[in-house]
């Protein structure tokens, strides 16, 4: 369903992503999992459109996203910190995309008013994230993203910033919301524990590639590597 197709991408002289080859199934949650650096957030922003690529192409569906512009590709992006517009309340946040979309008042009340049921926040409709937790703010920008019907769901370390308790909540709460919408998604981590509780599936990254890539169990039960074997915490 999405296809990456030999991504490649250097910073000057140093190559970033080398010859990154993927597909994810439509519904599905694959997890890319890796050390600081091995360009993980940069394969997300190829797929967003916001890194141009040196090589390689995205598809989705039937449709080449290669050369189209961010806003055209039905991706929808949730980063690490909270990029909440701290001048809009929690439903306007929700609403942005779809006003930018042109859609009427009451179209976005609606989806809005379901997206907050969906977040559990209907009480902070009228809110500045200023005045939300943490863990509230990043389910404001889940909603946020979800509210355009994006076909893609791309989440960069979302709960990276947050407390140990809330991370163990919310990650359990983005799985079963991805679920339900059957909502094809590619999910950022360093940890391997988050890793293997939210994922279908698991590509362990280092140095710009994809060096194994199998489901939680094969992942930790047969590593390639002792590189996957350590990241897995399967070997010390
Ligand atoms: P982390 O877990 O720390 O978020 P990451 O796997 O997301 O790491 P990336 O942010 O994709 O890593 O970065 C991969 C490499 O590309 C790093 O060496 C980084 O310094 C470099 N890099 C990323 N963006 C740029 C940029 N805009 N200009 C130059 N180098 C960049
Ligand atoms: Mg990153």
């Amino acid at each position: 369903y999405l296809e990456l197709q030999g991504i490649r991408k250097k910073f000057g002289d140093s190559t970033v992503l080398n010859d990154v080859y993927l597909s994810i199934r439509e519904g599905e949650l694959v997890t890319l999992l890796g050390p600081s650096g091995c360009g993980k957030s940069t394969l997300l922003r190829c797929i967003a459109g916001l890194t141009e690529l040196d090589g390689g192409r995205i598809v989705l569906g039937q449709q080449d996203l290669t050369n189209l512009a961010p806003r055209n590709r039905e991706v929808g992006m949730v980063f690490q910190s909270y990029a909440l517009f701290p001048n809009l309340t929690v439903s306007e946040n929700i609403e942005y995309g779809l006003k930018m979309r042109g859609a009427g008042k009451k179209e976005r009340a609606n989806r809005s008013e379901e997206l907050l049921a969906l977040i559990d926040l209907e009480d902070k409709r009228d809110v500045y994230p200023q005045n939300l937790s943490g863990g509230q703010q990043q389910r404001v920008a889940l909603a946020r993203a979800l509210a355009v019907q994006p076909k893609v769901l791309l989440l960069d370390e979302p709960l990276s910033a947050l407390d140990a308790k809330i991370r163990k909540n919310l990650r359990t709460e983005i799985r079963e919301i991805q679920k339900r919408l059957q909502m094809t998604t590619v999910f950022v981590t360093h940890d391997q524990e988050e890793a293997l509780t939210v994922s279908d599936r698991i590509c362990i990254m280092n140095k710009g590639n994809i060096v194994q890539d199998g489901t939680p169990e094969q992942l930790y039960s047969t590593p390639r590597t002792e590189f996957v074997a350590r990241f897995m915490g399967s070997y010390n």
